[in-house]
């Protein structure tokens, strides 16, 4: 068992950084005039009025969050999308041109991205042949220097669970913070590693609305953590990173989980449907079992199906240049219509 240190891991100038603080949030009676922040106190050509600026912790919805998730307010931190959580990640946790990072891909890009742009160096560490995390593998990996570990359950683009007994015992063995990306898990068998929160002070648990929620085109990404992960969340963030619109439409979403709920489970249905139709057609070679939202498959040539799909303007996810995925595309399962669509055109793909 690790003796976990979050300070230790924390870049110095993080340590000391003094973060912006506006008038509002020093200020703590009941103000009716608000005279501090060169808003426009006249109003937009808005209807609604968005001439004030948002509550920069986003209280209402990360409350409305807190009783779905069953995780206190305290321990979400909302980012506009998970892209701004790796890139926080990176950027207090990571010196650049010195310490690293671990990724095990085939995995989502970002992870890969967000190093990069932060020079960040990155520890690749490829899964085992089944898609599984190679455990030894990343621990060797491990020197004084590393600082992350990028676990995506389920994995993107592979579509499967890492086993939750490999993601045990590196949140007991990894000497750094472990971020595990759910970002698919309301579509999962799998259970989330939420619950887990207070038993390792070193795990990131990253979640979504872009997914499941069906909200992609707000931005809000989500990360639970430890108080003191938050806090620097909170430090490094831009003040205002979650716009007005995107907290209220947020909220309206969370009264609508039947929905949600009635969408992932025709979402796994069309899941079922299209493995079963796909495994019909001889150049796909292998169907991977899929606890996301798409699915990815072998065949025998991912270039000229893609093209294929393309000229009749469907357009799928080429993955054929990762690790492990030769000739592989993914494949996201849409509504019933588009699904058919979809498997009409493999038809005019000749299958011999
Ligand atoms: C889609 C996806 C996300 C979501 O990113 P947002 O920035 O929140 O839209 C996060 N992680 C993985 C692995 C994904 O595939």
């Amino acid at each position: 068992m690790n003796t976990f240190n979050l300070e230790k891991l924390v870049r110095n100038n993080i340590k000391n950084l003094k973060s912006y603080s506006s008038a509002r949030t020093e200020y703590s009676g009941e103000a009716s005039v608000f005279l501090d922040a060169n808003e426009n106190s006249y109003g937009s050509p808005l209807k609604q009025n968005f001439n004030r600026y948002p509550d920069p912790l986003q209280w209402e919805l990360k409350q409305g969050l807190s009783k779905i998730k069953g995780i206190p307010a305290q321990n979400i931190f909302i980012g506009n999308g998970s892209d701004e959580v790796i890139d926080l990640a990176f950027r207090i946790f990571c010196e650049p041109g010195m310490e690293n990072v671990i990724i095990c891909p085939p995995t989502y890009g970002m992870y890969k991205v967000g190093a990069q742009i932060n020079n960040v160096i990155l520890r690749e560490v490829t899964l085992t042949s089944e898609f599984q995390l190679d455990v030894e593998g990343v621990l060797n990996a491990v020197d004084k220097n590393t600082r992350l570990l990028f676990i995506c359950s389920p994995n993107n683009p592979t579509g499967n669970n890492m086993n939750r007994k490999d993601i045990e015992l590196l949140l007991n063995n990894f000497p750094g913070l472990v971020v595990i990306d759910e970002a698919y898990i309301n579509y999962s068998a799998q259970k989330s590693f939420l619950q887990e929160l207070t038993e390792y002070e070193n795990l990131i648990v990253m979640q979504t609305m872009s997914k499941a929620w069906g909200l992609a085109a707000l931005r809000l990404g989500l990360a639970f953590a430890s108080g003191k992960i938050i806090e620097l969340l909170n430090k490094v963030k831009p003040p205002y990173n979650i716009n007005l619109a995107s907290q209220q439409l947020g909220m309206e979403a969370l009264t609508g989980i039947e929905k949600v709920n009635a969408n992932i489970i025709n979402t796994i249905e069309q899941r079922k449907f299209l493995c079963q139709q796909l495994a019909s057609f001889n150049f796909i070679r292998k169907i991977y079992p899929s606890d996301a939202n798409f699915i990815l498959l072998k065949t025998t040539d991912a270039d000229k199906i893609y093209r294929n799909l393309s000229d009749l303007k469907i357009i799928v996810r080429n993955r054929s240049k990762e690790p492990l995925c030769e000739n592989c595309l993914r494949i996201t399962v849409g509504t019933p219509k588009e699904n058919q669509q979809l498997i009409e055109a493999l038809k005019k793909y000749p299958n011999d």
